[in-house]
């Protein structure tokens, strides 16, 4: 700093030393003339550079800094190093960014950012295929006015986004998406699409097969049990040991029926195109029933009590909620020993949820076994599923309907004393 004042006072000190020295030898006037000349120059000089830029700045950013003298030599000399600097950076980040672009662009998966009211911030290629988008057109439009699918819409309004949406004929009838959204930042979201189209067609092939299969065996399961409960009614049969083969024979073909219905329910259950039936449900009346049922299911081996803590129906479907309610009630007097004490219950949760538990103090489940109960084929105790004429199905299929319902299945269990399964209905379907 001291240097710059020293270099920025050192020409009008000499200019004022030699007018003192002009009035010295000649006159005042001289002398003034002098001092106002040399500063008018001095002046021009400074101008000039200002005015070059000045001109530097009004033109494009692109062109470096112009030549300079002086004292403003040093500072354009700095304003070039700090354009120079910017360019650099701003290279570097074009180049990062390009690459960051490149890369998305080469993602097997859509992928697009919205700012907090759906507008398209960018999308690479794939984004723009899944959901007919034009990059250079559409960005800055709002998603849902370019893909308005009301259940894509929905999706994207909601708060929660654990479960990826299955989007069917987005853009053309037969493609089918898995859409995932990720808030990030300032309410920004990445929407994350995927063509499952293949994997759809697959698992729509696995459902038919198993389906087909099930109804192939039907029949001649009908049969040979017909014929298996025939012989066994016959009166001249004497043979001990043709009874007992007869006897384990019938056993074998009713859990194989068993093992079909199951298979054809859950295929059932499966298909997109079997929408629910909605009625009104009376629980109440339904969970009598099922106690009965239950009641001579376990033949007096258990104490099975019924708790109404409300009276509220529910909108849904009679029939899959009384095979989902019942395989709870089954499991439970199954997995309950002689003398054990089993509980229904209707109650009302918070958030005018409504729940239908059962509670048993039977085998109960370890911990690690619980959340793969849903599986099908899934069974803790093999034999004793057997022995009891499971099927490993039976949870797979009240999984199914309650989220058919939009319930969920709850399952509370410690082993050696007991286990608690729970469906709970959200509020939007409890009739009071
Ligand atoms: P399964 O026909 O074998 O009973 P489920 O799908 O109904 O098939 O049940 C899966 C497994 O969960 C069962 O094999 C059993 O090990 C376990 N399970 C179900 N309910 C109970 C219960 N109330 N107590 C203990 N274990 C149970």
């Amino acid at each position: 700093m001291f240097d710059f004042w020293q270099r920025a006072l050192f020409f009008p000190f000499l200019v004022l030393v030699g007018s003192l020295l002009l009035w010295g030898i000649f006159d005042a006037l001289s002398a003034a003339l002098f001092f106002g000349t040399a500063i008018l120059l001095r002046l021009i000089a400074q101008l000039r550079q200002l005015a070059a830029l000045e001109y530097w700045s009004m033109s494009s950013e692109t062109s470096s800094v112009p030549d300079a003298s002086g004292l403003w030599e040093e500072v354009f000399t700095r304003l070039n190093k700090m354009m120079r600097k910017q360019r650099e950076a701003r290279e570097k980040h074009a180049a990062a960014l390009q690459q960051i672009e490149q890369a998305t662009s080469a993602l097997p998966e859509g992928v697009a950012i919205l700012d907090d009211a759906d507008h398209i911030e960018w999308c690479n290629p794939l984004a723009e295929l899944h959901f007919g988008l034009d990059a250079a057109r559409d960005v800055g439009q709002q998603i849902t006015y370019l893909a308005r699918q009301p259940e894509f819409v929905q999706y994207l309004s909601m708060a929660n986004y654990t479960e990826p949406l299955i989007l069917r004929g987005t853009r053309q009838d037969d493609l089918v998406l898995s859409i995932k959204v990720v808030p990030y930042g300032v309410n920004k979201k990445l929407l994350i699409s995927r063509d499952i189209t293949h994997l759809e067609r697959i698992e729509t092939m696995r459902r038919d097969f198993v389906a087909n299969v099930s109804h192939e065996l039907r029949t001649p399961l009908t049969v040979v049990n017909g014929f298996v409960e025939t012989l066994q009614d016959m009166p001249n049969l004497d043979n001990d040991m043709s009874r007992r083969a007869l006897l384990l024979m019938s056993e074998q073909t009713k859990r194989m029926e068993g093992l079909v219905d199951d298979l054809l329910t859950l295929s059932r259950l499966e298909n997109s195109l079997n929408t629910l039936v909605e009625e009104t449900v009376d629980v109440p009346a339904l969970l009598q029933t099922l106690h009965l049922e239950g009641q001579s299911l376990s033949a007096g081996k258990h104490v099975l009590k019924l708790e109404m803590d409300c009276a509220a129906k529910l909108q849904g479907n009679t029939g899959e909620l009384r095979s989902a309610f019942g395989n709870l009630v089954s499991n439970a007097v199954r997995y309950t020993p002689q003398g054990g004490d089993i509980v229904m219950h209707w109650h009302k949760l918070e958030d005018g949820q409504t729940a239908f538990s059962v509670s048993d103090s039977g085998i109960g489940i370890a911990p690690e076994h619980i959340p793969r109960l849903t599986e099908r084929f899934y069974r803790v105790d093999r034999s004793r599923s057997r022995e009891t004429g499971g099927t490993g199905l039976g949870l797979a299929i009240v999984k199914h309907i309650a989220s058919r319902h939009q319930a969920h299945l709850n399952v509370v269990s410690e082993e050696g004393k007991g286990s608690t399964f729970s469906i709970v209905f959200p509020a939007k379907r409890v009739l009071l």
